[in-house]
């Protein structure tokens, strides 16, 4: 067998077989495919072209259609990000804008992109709060079931036709069940009724009763039988701004206290309880609200709040203080604080609440990457639908806001959400997480 010899690259101690060397130039294979990459990367960075797809393009319909458009992957090609996000270009809109922009969602459903049209149409809706009535019987003749509050401006027609699908279509009953509950108009909520007084014969094949559908759609029917709203309304945004100075955009939101390290500790993990948000209860983000203190405060152990979820009564002060009903959702010694490090404390100050409110559903579909944080607005679930129940009264809490925690740290994940027992004084905090 022939001899190895030393890789003729400096600093390098591989040894190479002579007729690699002979093929490599007397270099060893990683150092080979090391100096190619180099060249690689220096090439691209040498001949790599900014492209500006919206160069002259004023249309707002045009540019969000780009926007939906996956480019070709081209390492040579850098695309400029357009001056404003896509939630900004959708909140733009005008009225004919917005019709256009169904139509070209419309338009790329029956050109079989269901997954981009449901997206827009969903974004119209959230957004702009834009009736889909007209569309919703042609996406259910593409078999778009999904995301189910595209339904929930469906006609009395076409909700007596999901009523009676309901029962024969065991594939999409689930989804049918999720349409019904963003509905949830007098018609719904007495089907559910009936349902909850005599299950029907495919209850079994579900892993709740029908009539817990109606959390999805963020409200609960009542031991009377009744609909219960489950959020509070209108939606205010809360918002970051990030760059230091950035006078005009402080400009458009109110003051609001977040984020504040209490001198009170957790009893389960010894750190320090945060308080979420602070804002008068006079203030008109909470006008949907009656609570019997001067402030709303959402305070919450920001740690164990992730295990479960952490109850706070409110003292004669108005003080929100450790509520006794809480139980611990690990056992002692099981939970990890390493995650904690305070770090969020050095941008505290610059949170505001927007000034004008927007729609109720804006923040609510997750995965569509909508600004989350709010007060006020149905929730935007990371998982299922999960109101908890005041620990003193035993009623479902209702949601009054969230808090996306991605906003907050730069590697921050996953959302707290904040609900409150008005007759108890009593709120909660939880978290989920994808
Ligand atoms: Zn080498
Ligand atoms: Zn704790
Ligand atoms: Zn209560």
């Amino acid at each position: 067998m022939a001899e190895r010899i030393p890789c003729a690259r400096e600093g390098c101690g591989n040894t190479v077989l002579p007729a690699t060397a002979a093929k490599t130039g007397g270099i060893c294979m990683p150092c080979k495919q090391e100096i190619e990459r180099e060249e690689r990367r220096r090439y691209i960075e040498a001949n790599r072209r900014d492209v500006n797809l919206y160069e002259g393009i004023s249309d707002p319909v045009e540019i969000l259609s780009i926007m939906h458009t996956d480019q070709p992957r081209d390492p040579l090609i850098y695309y400029l990000p357009y001056e404003r996000s896509k939630e900004q270009v959708y909140l733009s809109l005008s009225e004919q804008e917005q019709l256009r922009m169904a139509d070209l969602a419309m338009e790329m459903i029956q050109d079989g992109d269901g997954d981009t049209g449901t997206e827009i149409l969903t974004l119209l809706s959230g957004y702009h709060d834009l009736p889909l009535t007209a569309y919703l019987p042609e996406l259910l003749e593409y078999e778009v079931y999904y995301p189910a509050i595209l339904f929930r401006s469906a006609s009395p027609s076409l909700r007596d036709q999901l009523l009676r699908e309901v029962e024969t279509d065991d594939e999409h009953r689930n989804h049918l069940l999720l349409m019904l509950a963003y509905i949830g108009d007098e018609r719904v909520v007495r089907q559910f009724r009936e349902w909850r007084q005599s299950p029907p014969a495919w209850r079994d094949r579900l892993h709740v009763p029908p009539e817990h559908y109606a959390m999805e759609g963020g409200w609960e029917l009542t031991a009377e039988g009744t609909r219960r709203d489950l959020f509070i309304q209108p939606s205010y945004a809360l918002f970051r701004v990030r760059e230091q100075g950035n006078a005009a955009a402080f400009e458009h939101g109110g003051p609001v206290r977040m984020l504040a390290v209490n001198s009170a500790c957790c009893p389960w993990c010894n750190g320090p309880l945060t308080t979420l948000i602070d804002l008068d209860a006079g203030h008109p983000a909470l006008a949907g609200l009656s609570w019997k203190a001067d402030r709303f405060a959402a305070r919450t152990c920001v740690v164990c709040s992730c295990y479960g979820t952490v109850y706070m009564e409110i003292d004669e002060q108005g003080e929100p203080v450790w509520s006794e009903h809480n139980v611990m959702p690990y056992r002692a010694g099981e939970m990890d604080t390493d995650d904690y490090d305070g770090s969020f404390t050095a941008v505290t100050d610059q949170f505001r609440i927007a000034r004008e409110p927007r729609h109720p559903f804006h923040g609510s579909e997750w995965a569509m990457e909508p600004s989350l944080s709010q007060i006020g607005g149905h929730p935007g679930w990371v998982q299922d639908a999960e109101y908890p129940n005041c620990p003193c009264c035993s009623a479902r809490m209702k949601a009054v806001g969230q808090l996306d925690w991605g906003m907050v740290e730069e590697y921050g994940e996953g959302m707290y959400y904040i609900f409150a027992c008005e007759p108890c004084g009593m709120t909660a905090v939880s978290y989920q997480q994808s």
